[in-house]
């Protein structure tokens, strides 16, 4: 810890009314989000209880020491927790007027409900006296201490949660109680000193020796021990496996640690003019500028999240008795934070007896929709510039716009609705677990988890499912919030829905219809609606707002954008999303289906002949495909490679020809057949490499049968030619892959050039098409000068270089043990989709080199590194012309193109 980094943070105001906070929003690696934000919004005159802040590097320096306490940190909260007393005048634990306090978590990333937090801490059965004598309210008090026990048993003991709901249940039922509500103070009275007995029974006295009284375990009394256990249970929270989940999929690191808030309790469950909820400065679902959230009166803020009652919109909080003055103050504030922020912000509140409190604010999570509107909308407000506007949006979320949505001319029947949590349409079999959505996807089906409500245990099964569906909950419930942010499908709150997990079913009421476990069920994240059956799902359109920020991305970016495609109607499409030409046509993924036969034929027969009508055939197949491609793509160029896999890629596999002889021989087949199978796969095997990936692959096939690039490169000229004449402008290039060696790449170019010129007299056209190579192994790559002398264009194959420079196979290790290496963190990330430093490294090496051999080549990329977003700052940096991805990603690439050309710009 440095010299400047205080172990703890005061925030709030002092017994006198100043402020005396010690943070601000700059510092949330210190404070975390939710501290660094509590003392921002301090700091500009905002209602915050007081409280204090033990800072992350606190949390990691505990939990680096197996979970020790740094020298003189208890001390230091000690001073700060009398300092709190002091600045509130109030103690904690008394029994005439007592503090109360919350132990909250709080990363310098946002986590939504990963970690824990306990409430109403510093009840004990002496405050508990001064709870009722303050407040009149006994059954207040009494709630207040049943909640606390039973919280901190779950979060910092790690007892079941359902001990306690038995106890309640089994009450409520002895008392023909419908809801916790009913509930008398002598009943709840009973239940503490029945919760205090779970407790003991419960909780081992081994373990926490410090917790025996006369040899038994018993609910801690000394509030400095429940909030020395309440902290560590906070630190330790950053290490359970839904937070370390979280952080892998949300790529934060794992040694950032959590800050804990201790902040005074305030009550938004002390009667009709106390009320608790959570909004959003704008509709962080479609973006729209309107107040948003829920609220429910006379309630504490975990029962907003948790969807036990059903909230109310928070617009209509001010017209509700008791609260008008709260509900105004706090639209203000709406106001006043995103002026502050200059973003959309995310609120949770309470009101105390009409006292408005504010006990939290971040910038709100939101969907790509959102995001989107919210950006144009703050830029025409003048609040923000084009530019913040462009970076706003994350490119990763673009997938969300690009999910499916049921097509409009679906016939279907509506089974029920709910609200419309988190955009796009899944369809998949009806699980009723977390686990069993784990399974159904590991099994390679699709899945929609239907749940009560999710909590985060379930998040798991969250990730594995297609969508999300609850039958209760809000729209800032745990389903919902969490599915926006992972761009999942979500409906939540169908109350039809009567859902019985343990019999792996949903009744849906109103109907005779039961959802049983497997059932194909759809859902439409944008509209609220579930289906029975399964819907027939399409992509849509890009219009609207993503236009407009992929066009203001368009305005900064330098990196153009091309496609990978090999048919036209995927170049069609890369086309509509505003790709800039095709950097990569696999010509190999031309030659499937019914040209199998034809390219088999060819590499079995020895005959002259047969394979000249084989590739006669191929060339008339092909010609076809590449009239198609370039009318697509007229005006604008496309990059065909010729054919690059091993060829016996295209040939069945021996092993199945052995499986297939086996069972003729067993089943008396025809002797005729029988030998020729054994023929073929005895000339398959012969074929067979050893490593067909460093094998007859690439420009190697080309060299080896020179017939092939003959008769693509005639192809390619002809459909060109055709165009040509029919007045349209197609710009073929022809790409030469995995070449090593100069001398390579000038014998298939002098065998391209040839042809070209003689497709060119045949036709009477003047034919200009470009010639260039792939630079995918590392040969090439730290010979570039020499090989650009021989090359228009470079185009790097990040995946074959990536393969070559680590020497990992792509096809295998990313299932045999990267896994293992993310997990250790051998490698910080997967170099198959983000590339790698040493990658990039040879990458810049090869567009530097190759420039000095030819100061006009082009530089691009075609590995899936294209359409990555981190991978496209790099490739911003090193100076490339474009990059070339999938069709689906071409919008996310201009936007973090755009987006890396802003930072340049910024770090200039
Ligand atoms: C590459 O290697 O990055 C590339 C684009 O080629 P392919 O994936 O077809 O080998
Ligand atoms: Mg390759």
């Amino acid at each position: 810890m440095t010299a400047e980094v205080k172990r703890v943070y005061a925030f709030g105001k002092d017994a006198e009314g100043n402020n005396v906070t010690e943070g601000n929003t700059n510092m949330k690696a210190i404070l975390g989000g939710k501290g660094a934000n509590l003392a921002e919004m301090a700091n500009i005159g905002l209602p915050v209880p007081p409280g204090f802040t033990i800072t992350c590097q606190t949390c990691m320096e505990y939990a680096n020491a197996d979970n020790t306490w740094p020298e003189g940190a208890l001390d230091t909260i000690h001073e700060y927790r009398l300092d709190l007393e002091k600045r509130i005048g109030k103690k904690i634990g008394d029994a005439e007027d007592p503090l109360l306090v919350s132990v909250r978590s709080g990363a310098p990333m946002s986590m939504p409900g990963m970690m824990d937090t306990v409430l109403n801490l510093g009840l004990n059965d002496q405050s508990i006296n001064g709870l009722i004598k303050q407040t009149e309210n006994p059954r207040f008090a009494w709630d207040s201490y049943r909640r606390f026990i039973q919280m901190f048993s779950n979060v910092v003991m790690g007892l079941d949660g359902d001990l306690f709901e038995n106890a309640i249940n089994v009450m409520k039922n002895s008392r023909k109680a419908a809801s916790d509500t009913d509930l008398t103070a002598e009943d709840l009275q009973e239940l503490v000193a029945e919760f205090k007995k779970i407790f003991s029974e419960n909780v081992s006295g081994v373990e926490y020796p410090s917790l025996l009284v006369d040899g038994v375990v018993a609910f801690p009394q000394d509030p400095m021990v429940q909030l020395k256990l309440a902290i560590e249970a906070v630190f330790g929270s950053w290490n359970n496996p839904r937070a370390v989940l979280y952080r892998k999929k949300n790529k934060i690191a794992d040694d950032l640690g959590t800050a804990v808030n201790v902040q005074s309790m305030v009550f938004g469950n002390k009667g009709n003019s106390s009320a608790t909820g959570v909004a959003f400065t704008r509709n962080p679902a479609n973006g729209q500028k309107e107040f948003y959230g829920d609220y429910l009166v006379n309630a504490q803020g975990e029962d907003v999240v948790a969807g036990i009652r059903n909230t109310s919109p928070i617009a209509e909080l001010k017209h509700v008795e008791g609260l008008e003055e709260a509900g105004k103050q706090l639209e203000e504030i709406f106001v006043v934070l995103e002026n502050h922020f200059r973003d959309m912000c995310d609120i949770e509140f309470t009101i105390e007896q009409g006292k408005l409190y504010m006990l939290q604010t971040r910038v709100g999570k939101r969907t790509a929709a959102a995001a989107l509107h919210i950006a144009i909308e703050m830029e025409k407000e003048g609040l923000i510039s084009k530019e913040e506007a462009v970076m706003r949006v994350e490119p990763e979320q673009l997938d969300q716009l690009l999910h499916p949505q049921f097509d409009k001319n679906a016939e279907y029947d509506v089974l029920a609705r709910g609200l419309n949590a988190s955009p796009g349409a899944a369809v998949g079999e009806a699980v009723f677990s977390a686990a069993d959505a784990v399974a159904a996807a590991e099994a390679g089906r699709k899945c929609v988890l239907v749940r009560w409500e999710t909590n985060p245990d379930d998040l798991a099964g969250m990730i594995a499912a297609e969508g999300i569906l609850t039958s209760h909950g809000g729209k800032t419930s745990h389903a919902a919030v969490i599915a926006r942010g992972m761009g999942a499908p979500c409906v939540c709150g169908v109350e039809a829905l009567k859902i019985d997990a343990e019999k792996k079913q949903a009744v849906v009421s109103g109907t005779d219809v039961v959802i049983k476990e497997g059932d194909m069920i759809s859902l439409d994240g944008t509209t609220g609606i579930v289906v029975l059956g399964a819907v027939e799902l399409v992509l849509p359109e890009l219009t609207g707002d993503l236009d407009t920020i992929l066009e203001w991305a368009d305005e900064f970016r330098t990196l153009g954008v091309r496609a990978n495609a090999d048919n036209p109607e995927d170049a069609q499409l890369s086309r509509d999303f505003g790709a800039q030409g095709i950097g990569l046509c696999r010509t190999e993924h031309m030659f499937l289906g019914d040209r199998k036969q034809i390219i088999q034929t060819f590499i079995l027969n020895d005959d002259e002949d047969v394979r000249q009508k084989a590739v006669d055939q191929l060339f008339e197949a092909q010609t076809g495909d590449f009239y198609g491609m370039f009318k697509a793509m007229d005006g604008l160029p496309v990059i065909v490679r010729l054919l690059d896999p091993p060829l016996h890629e295209f040939l069945e596999s021996p092993r199945a020809l052995d499986v297939e002889i086996a069972r003729l021989e067993a089943t008396g087949g025809d002797k005729g057949v029988i030998a020729e199978k054994r023929a073929l796969m005895e000339q398959i095997d012969a074929m067979a490499e050893a490593n067909p990936m460093l094998g007859l692959r690439g420009c190697r096939l080309g060299i080896v049968y020179p017939i092939l690039p003959v008769m693509q490169v005639r192809a390619i000229a002809t459909a060109a030619a055709q165009l040509k004449k029919e007045g349209l402008d197609p710009k073929p290039e022809i790409m030469i892959p995995l070449v090593s060696v100069v001398p390579e790449l000038a014998k298939l170019r002098e065998v391209a050039e040839q042809t070209i010129a003689e497709v060119a007299a045949e036709q009477g056209v003047e034919l200009d098409i470009q010639i260039g190579t792939m630079i995918e192994l590392p040969r090439a790559a730290v010979t570039a000068d020499e090989i650009a002398t021989k090359a228009d264009f470079f185009s790097f194959g990040t995946n074959d270089l990536t393969q070559t420079t680590f020497g990992f196979s792509r096809d295998d290790v990313e299932a045999e043990f990267i896994p293992q290496y993310l997990q250790e963190r051998l490698l910080p990330f997967n170099p198959f989709a983000t590339v790698d430093p040493g990658v990039a490294k040879l990458v810049k090496m090869g567009v530097e080199l190759g420039h000095q051999g030819n100061p006009d080549l082009t530089c691009g990329v075609c590995g899936e590194h294209g359409g990555d977003p981190d991978s496209i700052h790099t490739f911003n940096a090193i100076g490339l012309d474009y990059v070339s991805c999938s069709p689906y990603r071409v919008p996310l690439a201009r936007l973090a193109a755009g987006q890396a050309a802003i930072e340049a710009k910024k770090a200039q």
